[in-house]
């Protein structure tokens, strides 16, 4: 650990539905450039946690900063509304399901956003969004619609998609679980990339095998609370907590 202050800084976060305690006082510190995974057992609040990042979930309690902006401050709704949708060109996410929009092509998905969001040109949205595909290996697929994709191109269209606003930070969950066996293995190395260029990314998955050789660090998360965390060496080989022995037992 070093003294650099948080890139992104999610402090004694709380979040309940109704009597349910979903997210019990939980901080993460991420520097600038860090790869955190985030592990544990379905419901345990990892993506209530990831979330709460970009205030699709408000916490209950808790502040959520991104450099020196605090991401869920109070302010009045126009406010507000101002203030996230900002925050939010910072963030990008990928979920899951993917979620192109599947009546715009390939080339449409991915310069929506930053044409209506940043103003860019026609030209300037298309030099954007070429560059992001190459990265992602889809460039060769850029006039086609989603469902004449796999959902692994799909799932690497939806990281140029959000690649494209430029933003800070890159949140992950789950985005190769729903994906057939042999396509998991490209979408990781598309991650894998944004990892060699320094991409900060929070990424919540169960694919112990690739958090441990991108991660720096893992955080292992039980209801609600974060149990261990550390390097990946540590928590994957050498847990100190027997609930994270006991999910490592039947995950790696
Ligand atoms: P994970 O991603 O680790 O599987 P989640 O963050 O999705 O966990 O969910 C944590 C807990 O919060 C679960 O018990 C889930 O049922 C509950 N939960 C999530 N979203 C809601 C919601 N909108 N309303 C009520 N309970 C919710
Ligand atoms: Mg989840």
């Amino acid at each position: 650990m070093t003294d650099e202050k948080p890139f992104l800084d999610i402090r004694n976060a709380k979040k309940s539905y109704g009597k349910l305690e979903v997210l019990k006082d939980i901080s993460l510190r991420v520097n600038r450039g860090q790869i955190v995974a985030i592990i544990g057992p379905s419901g345990s609040g990892k993506s209530t946690l990831l979330r709460a990042i970009n205030d699709l979930d408000p916490l209950t309690a808790g502040e959520v900063w991104l450099e020196d902006v605090q991401i869920n401050k109070k302010l009045p709704h126009r406010q507000y509304e101002k203030h996230i949708n900002q925050v939010r060109q910072n963030i990008g996410m990928v979920f899951q399901h993917f979620n192109l929009f599947p009546h715009l092509s390939v080339r449409e998905n991915v310069t929506l956003a930053p044409k209506m969001l940043k103003g860019l040109s026609d030209d300037e949205a298309e030099e954007l969004a070429r560059e992001q595909l190459e990265k992602v290996g889809m460039i060769d697929r850029i006039d086609y619609y989603p469902s004449r994709l796999s959902g692994g191109q799909k799932q690497r269209v939806a990281i140029a998609r959000a690649l494209a606003m430029k933003p800070k930070v890159m949140l992950f969950d789950e985005a190769t679980s729903a994906l057939d066996p042999e396509l998991v293995e490209e979408v990781n190395l598309v991650m894998k990339k944004l990892a060699e260029e320094h991409m900060t990314m929070v990424i919540v998955t169960h694919e112990m095998g690739f958090a441990e050789s991108v991660c720096d660090r893992v955080l292992f998360m039980d209801q609600g609370v974060v149990v261990e965390e550390g390097p990946p060496e540590k928590i994957f080989r050498n847990p100190d907590n027997e609930r994270t022995q006991n999910f490592l037992r039947k995950h790696l």
